[in-house]
């Protein structure tokens, strides 16, 4: 198949991963008149999902999407719900942005499909297994595809690998994430459910259901949603259980069928100061850029994917692909995602050490609060709560 598609044996730019961020970069560097090549193993792009396919109305439109695509299957007018413990919600309205729930298949193929039609080459059922590398520079991948081992060199390779980021751990020399920095996720997409709104996300918390995370009600149709969790990767057990433990507590729930169920890790904390090697860069969840509160990750690797598709087309320029030039990669992404996710990560990290007690005490607070600040990470705003509060004073010293 390599040779029936003239698949090149050198190309400006390789990609591991056809998922969001290698796709979105795939585009963006072939629109720059570079040459690209796509490496995906699954033998199809976008499935199986590991996603509750939530994006919000702007990170759509900044993809140049209108939100009336095909793989648009549901518009949340109505915000989110977050239910606290006890059963006290706090309602976060959708205030000017609407959200989206997608078809997580459809979506990721048509992201491929932009970055093929702007000249990149993408081949699928194809493993990255190893990497060329020459005077302390990558330069290539090694790929099996049925059986055979291929050679293809590269300016650059680009690790968009996801959460496994074997080579970007190699490369970048990165230990595996801590416990408290990936997230076990399960998920079943449920029919015939009843939700108490379709337009609106159902978000639950609390330690006895959900260690570290949270559940998530994201409806896909009038019927039909995807109901999930997030919690500790070190639980004893296993996210499978504490999903099945919840639904089977809810009576709307557990009379649903199960169209797909599907696991998946969720890079949340870690943030990489160093992305970048010679030869090598790495966006999206291999380089960690989830935001460590909600776990959404697939705007974080389409955003990176932008500065990492520029800072390539300057590197292509200048002929250097050296680990000091292609440094920017991390500055840019550090000043404009970083930092702030850096700050939401230590708002996270509180929450983390909170007891069900204290989140319901911190939940009846928050009700009345721009709950965006907290999301967004402001710390001040928090750190003012805590102060307020005797019992959640103890929480202030770890904002300083
Ligand atoms: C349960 C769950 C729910 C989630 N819900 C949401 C949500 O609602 N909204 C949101 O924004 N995010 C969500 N996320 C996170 C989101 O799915 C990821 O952040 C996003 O997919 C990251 O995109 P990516 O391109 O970095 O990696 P991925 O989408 O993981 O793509 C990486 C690709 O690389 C391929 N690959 C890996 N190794 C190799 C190799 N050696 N050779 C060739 N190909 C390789 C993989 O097959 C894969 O297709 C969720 C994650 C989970 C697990």
């Amino acid at each position: 198949m390599l040779s029936t598609f003239n698949v090149k044996e050198k190309y400006d730019v390789i990609i591991i991963g056809a998922g969001p961020g290698g796709s979105r970069l795939g585009q963006l560097c072939a629109q720059k008149g570079l040459d690209v090549l796509m490496i995906e193993k699954r033998p199809e792009i976008g499935a199986p999902k590991r996603c509750a396919e939530g994006l919000s109305e702007v990170q759509l439109k900044q993809l140049g999407f209108t939100g009336k695509e095909r793989f648009v299957v549901n518009t949340i007018y109505n915000g989110s719900i977050l239910y606290g413990p006890s059963g006290q919600s706090i309602y976060l309205p959708a205030k000017n942005e609407i959200g989206y729930i997608l078809e997580r298949k459809l979506f990721d193929k048509e992201l491929a499909g932009n970055a093929a039609r702007a000249g990149a080459k993408i081949i699928t059922n194809a493993e990255v297994i190893g990497m060329i590398k020459e005077n302390d520079f990558v330069c290539g991948v090694e790929l099996e595809y049925y059986g055979e081992k291929h050679k293809i060199k590269s300016d650059i390779v680009v690790s968009a690998e996801g959460v496994e980021a074997k080579f970007a751990r190699e490369v970048l020399n990165i230990a595996v994430p801590k416990p408290n920095e990936v997230m076990s996720g399960y998920q079943y997409e449920l029919e015939n459910i009843t939700m108490e709104d379709s337009k609106r996300l159902e978000l639950y918390a609390g330690r006895d259901i959900c260690p570290g995370g949270y559940i998530w009600i994201f409806p896909k149709g009038e019927k039909r949603a995807n109901v999930g969790l997030g919690i500790f990767s070190n639980c004893e057990k296993s996210a499978k259980y504490y999903l099945d433990q919840w639904i089977g507590t809810k009576n709307n729930l557990r009379c649903g069928s199960v169209l797909e169920e599907n696991g998946g890790a969720i890079p949340v904390g870690g943030l990489l100061r160093k992305m970048t090697a010679n030869g090598f860069l790495a966006v999206g969840d291999a380089a960690r850029q989830v935001h460590p509160m909600h776990g959404g990750g697939m705007h974080e690797a389409t955003y990176a994917a932008k500065i990492a598709a520029d800072v390539i087309n300057e590197a292509k320029i200048s002929n250097d692909y050296s680990a000091k030039f292609l440094d920017r990669y991390n500055k840019t992404w550090w000043h404009e995602r970083g930092n702030e996710l850096l700050k939401v990560n230590r708002i996270k990290e509180i929450f983390h050490k909170m007891s069900d007690d204290d989140l319901n005490t911190i939940m009846d607070i928050l009700k009345d609060r721009d709950i965006d600040n907290i999301i967004k990470g402001n710390l001040t705003e928090i750190s003012k709560i805590f102060l307020k509060i005797p019992k959640l004073i103890k929480f202030s010293k770890y904002l300083i």
